[in-house]
């Protein structure tokens, strides 16, 4: 039950932190190019574990990845000022470049879980890594919008006055700018939304809807703006992905991964509901959207093609 996360900055560190609060795997090994930070951060989370489960936390060399289950990669660098989206993708591409052999190298069997952004053309570009050394698509998972889709859950929850386990409401597509937010098929208690809402009195206007709509697309930016970055809900999100893993748990998430078709659009990778569990990704399942949110996950869809394409990997 070892975790090994290559890059323990925020994401990374806070990533073993909601492992070790959720009690899930028996190790974690942090592995980052700034070793003095790894180790920083590996010390500060391990004295956390006497007041919540019994992991082992260290900071280690890629070859101390042997054996471990999963693989979270949360390294990369951020937009540096004046730089555009595909020079960052550039340099977080030629990072993938260098860890991913590394990491199948020492631990060929793990399941990598990408959270480096952006997140749905480095799930593609890591699966391609991994396809040339045999490791099907179906064990690279990005947390895509597993996050967005925990964002309009909380929001719909606090609407309707239930909490979030027993609302059912999906983000799709691009983790970004062109996210796709499900509300056709959106549940409250077993109802669907808008019948709920009309049951119990519930205001579910289109300035509502819009409201909600911003602050699930806008939330990073946001956060980023008062804080500069995020992390604890991401965090928690690479937990969850990992538990579903290490558990074969056959939970259904909103992770992205490399699909031949998606709406017409080819050999895209993106967030759909998927089957999580112990080999990986184990099915999708599309739910029956309208068609203004059919036609919004097609331009999802070719908004990631078109970033994949600027890499030239075929
Ligand atoms: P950070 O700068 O705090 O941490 C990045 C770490 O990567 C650093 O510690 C750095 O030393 C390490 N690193 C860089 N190059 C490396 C290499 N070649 N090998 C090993 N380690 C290397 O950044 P952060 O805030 O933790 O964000 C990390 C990534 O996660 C970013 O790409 C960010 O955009 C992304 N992110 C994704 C989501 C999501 O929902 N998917 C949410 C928040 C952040």
């Amino acid at each position: 039950m070892k975790i090994g996360i290559v890059g323990s900055g925020f994401v990374g560190a806070t990533a073993a932190y909601a492992l070790v609060m959720r009690g899930v795997g028996r190790e974690i090994v942090l592995v980052d190019a700034n070793r003095e930070r790894a180790s920083a951060e590996a010390d500060d989370i391990a004295h956390a574990v006497p007041f919540a489960n019994a992991l082992e936390v260290n900071d280690g060399e890629y070859a101390d990845l042997v054996g471990a289950r999963v693989v979270i990669l949360a390294a990369g660098s951020n937009q540096k000022p004046g730089e555009t989206r595909l020079q960052l993708l550039e340099r977080n591409a030629k990072i993938f470049g260098e860890i991913i052999p590394q990491v199948l190298e020492h631990a060929p069997d793990a399941r990598i879980v990408v959270a480096t952004n952006p997140v749905d053309v480095m799930t593609h570009l890591a699966a391609h890594f991994a396809q040339q050394r045999g490791v099907p698509h179906s064990r690279v998972i990005g947390s895509g919008t597993t996050l967005d889709t925990a964002r309009f859950r909380l929001l719909l929850a606090r609407l309707t006055g239930i909490d979030t386990a027993h609302v059912h409401a999906y983000v799709l597509g691009e983790h970004g700018d062109s996210e796709v937010l499900t509300w056709s098929v959106a549940t409250v208690a077993n109802f669907p939304l808008e019948q709920f809402c009309a049951a119990h009195g519930i205001a579910l206007s289109d300035e509502i809807r819009d409201d909600i709509d911003t602050r699930v697309r806008r939330a990073a930016y946001h956060i980023i703006n008062g804080k500069g970055a995020t992390y604890y809900g991401i965090g928690s999100a690479l937990a969850r992905i990992t538990q579903a893993i290490l558990n074969d748990q056959r939970a259904i998430l909103t992770v992205s991964s490399c699909h031949d078709t998606v709406v017409g659009v080819k050999n895209v990778t993106l967030s759909l509901p998927q089957l999580v569990g112990g080999d990986g990704i184990l099915d999708t399942y599309m739910p029956p959207l309208n068609d203004n949110e059919m036609r919004a996950l097609k331009a999802s869809a070719q908004v990631i093609r078109n970033a994949i394409d600027g890499l030239n990997l075929d």
